[in-house]
């Protein structure tokens, strides 16, 4: 039988000191590196544990199998989009949107201030390790912001995800310790508005 694919750690499209001061070098070395890449990892794992069962004609548990499938695969879909919709400061990254997105958020949330200010709220409240997220629903045409548990509770199917901000301790703790506010305050210095006006005009195109 052909060999089966599995998923691949994405490089990044800027070096690691690329995004300091809001993100440091170690910090982002270490969040690619380690944490994605165990994601990964844990996804690549399961599926060969499938593929062998498979092989041996053997049973495996789907209940905790598929629970930790879905949340190492939404770990790696995530953290893949975060590396995508960050650019450094000045140079891609921050400032204000313009084009599809800005209209967008204009329409539903009366201004970018107003929008900005909902989703670093929704990103600050998130209970313990997760994700806040500008999501499309086609059937509405409208933005929705989520706010995501872990990597895949809360996830709306079908709806397209635009920008994702990490809000696990592991994103920010070794520069801002327990500020998470802070770290939230630098994401928008860092922002890549070109990517996110890529992502809704993909959508609106099909
Ligand atoms: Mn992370």
């Amino acid at each position: 039988m052909e060999e089966k694919k599995l998923y691949v750690l994405p490089s990044l499209s800027y070096e690691y000191n690329a995004l300091s001061p809001h993100i440091s070098e170690e910090l982002l070395k270490l969040h690619h590196d380690k944490h994605h890449a165990a994601y990964v990892n844990g996804a690549n794992a399961i599926l060969q544990k499938m593929d062998n069962a498979r092989t041996a004609g053997t049973d495996f548990d789907p209940k905790a199998t598929f629970k930790e499938l879905s949340f190492h695969i939404g770990g790696h879909v995530f953290h893949s989009l975060f590396w995508g919709n960050l650019a450094p400061a000045g140079k891609g990254g921050g400032g204000n949107p313009s084009g599809t997105i800005a209209k967008i958020v204009d329409e539903e949330y009366g201004s970018f201030d107003r929008f900005r200010k909902l989703f670093s709220q929704t990103a600050n409240s998130t209970e313990g390790s997760g994700w806040a997220a500008l999501t499309f629903c086609k059937g509405t045409m409208r933005p929705i912001i989520s706010q995501i548990e872990k990597h895949n509770t809360n996830v709306y199917p079908t709806f397209k995800l635009l920008m994702v901000l990490d809000v696990w301790e592991h994103a920010y703790y070794l520069d801002y310790k327990n500020d998470r506010g802070k770290f939230i305050e630098g994401f928008w210095s860092i922002v890549n508005w070109t990517e996110v006006n890529k992502r809704i005009d993909d959508i609106l195109k099909k």
